[in-house]
């Protein structure tokens, strides 16, 4: 199956609206899999390195799962796309991601 089939067929599982939830990814467990990238059909991931103030709120065994990476994690850098199929949740195979409703992630007024 081709990458637009998929897309289309994980499509039908969405919610037609985006935005009622965001990924949110367990900094101490992903370990550069890429599966999130490969199978969200918004592209809400991407990979890219932690950076020095990331890296320091890491415990210490993800301290050396982070460096035997070279410190690449994926990121949400379009949390509004999220459509809430839960797709990248079951392909993480580090159980790396949770879906986290809008409506409580807290004050956004600064
Ligand atoms: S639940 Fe995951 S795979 Fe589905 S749209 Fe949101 S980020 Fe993409």
């Amino acid at each position: 199956m081709t990458k637009r089939a998929q897309n289309a067929q994980a499509k039908e599982n969405c919610d037609p609206v985006a935005g009622k939830v965001v990924p949110l990814i367990d900094r101490n467990r992903c370990q550069d899999e890429e599966l999130c990238v490969a199978v969200c059909p918004y592209e809400v991931f991407r990979i890219s390195t932690l950076g020095p103030a990331e890296r320091k709120t890491l415990s210490f065994f993800g301290k050396l799962k982070a460096l035997s990476n070279g410190y690449r994690q994926a990121f949400v850098v379009e949390p509004a796309q999220c459509h809430n199929c839960g797709i990248c949740v079951e392909a993480c195979p580090d159980d790396a991601i949770r879906l986290i409703p809008t409506n409580v992630t807290g004050d956004d007024s600064d």
